[in-house]
């Protein structure tokens, strides 16, 4: 074994013993702000919501039963859009629908329900990060039961994105070691890439999201270079105040639509060590990189679930996930 390589194993295993010894109270900031949204809200409303507070996503509560309901994210919108796509004489219905009929909605276009995983947040951060890549899940809500009165309590949610910051912020003896390039260890995708052009419909793009079951859509033109890329969060703007006519507008005005804080896009060539990407990582606020070569030509998607897949099993054996 080349003196790379057992750096990359000790770098790895480094980060697995940080990831068990950590949980995800320890990704928490001191003082954060959590909104929930009541499973009775109109649809329409809870957009609005999102929108106003810049985010994406939010834990649901019943407030009947007094329980969690499950996590909001911009892939229920996408599910009521092919809803309305299907069934297109039911915009009046649409229009009334409220969160809790979302299963309804992902039950009629025969997708999978909403997302209800959650997971305790004095779990080990291994365990939330685990149960997120079975899942297929990007962020996971953190549950836990009040003591007085026995019932579930959401205390936050937790990202890709934030778990992959704690760790680049956290652990540089341990990602410094990692100086395999991401083409020698094959992290990302490279065939079957799904691709738009800025003159492609919104609706378009979704479906291939839907399709190939991705959250972004790398924009080239016809040289192959890429020029942006859209992403399931780029949706929740262009279906705002009930708009759905607007999905037949094109990728490019779509993109016009971004928020003024919109952090901008992220590369790498495969060239470009993991050590480096965690600095990037750490430095930024980067939710996938564009794998591009040295002319700016696409060459493939490097997506975050691919890291922490790589961070927390390369090399393992056996059923990687705990039950449940
Ligand atoms: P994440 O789960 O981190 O949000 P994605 O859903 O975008 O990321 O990616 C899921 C998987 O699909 C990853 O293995 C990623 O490499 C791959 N992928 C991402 N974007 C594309 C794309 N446009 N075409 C093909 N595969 C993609």
């Amino acid at each position: 074994m080349s003196p790379i390589d057992e750096e990359q194993i000790q770098g790895l295993k480094g980060l697995r013993d940080f990831l068990k010894k950590r949980t995800s109270y320890d990704v928490l900031p001191l003082s954060f702000r959590l909104i929930v949204l009541d499973n009775d809200l109109l649809i329409k409303k809870s957009l609005n919501i999102l929108i106003q507070n810049g985010i994406v996503s939010a834990p649901l509560w019943d407030s009947q039963n007094s329980r969690f309901a499950g996590l909001l994210t911009s892939t229920d919108y996408i599910n009521v859009i092919q809803y309305y796509c299907q069934f297109p004489n039911e915009l009046d219905n649409v229009e009334k629908f409220r969160l809790s009929n979302l299963r309804e909605i992902e039950k009629a276009i025969g997708v999978h329900t909403i997302e209800t995983v959650s997971v305790h947040p004095s779990r080990p951060l291994f365990e939330a990060c685990s149960r997120m890549l079975k899942s297929r899940a990007r962020r996971i809500p953190l549950v836990d039961i009040d003591d007085e009165t026995g019932r579930e309590t959401v205390v936050s949610v937790i990202t890709q994105y934030r778990i992959l910051k704690f760790i680049a912020v956290n652990t540089e003896q341990h990602t410094s070691l990692l100086k395999k390039t991401i083409q020698e260890i094959r992290l990302g995708t490279y065939k079957n890439l799904a691709t738009c052009k800025m003159t492609d419909s919104v609706l378009d793009v979704i479906n291939l999201m839907v399709v190939h079951n991705i959250s972004a859509v790398p924009v080239i033109d016809k040289n192959n270079t890429v020029l942006n890329v859209f992403e399931a969060v780029d949706v929740i703007p262009c279906i705002k105040g009930g708009a759905y006519d607007e999905l037949k507008s094109t990728v490019g005005e779509a993109l016009t639509k971004r928020p003024e804080d919109f952090q901008g896009i992220y590369t790498c060539t495969e060239g470009d060590r993991l050590e480096s990407i965690f600095q990037t990582i750490r430095q930024s606020r980067v939710h996938r990189l564009v794998v591009v070569d040295d002319d700016h030509k696409l060459r493939g998607m490097l997506s975050l679930s691919d890291i922490l897949k790589y961070v927390l099993f390369h090399g393992e054996e056996g059923d990687y996930f705990p039950p449940s």
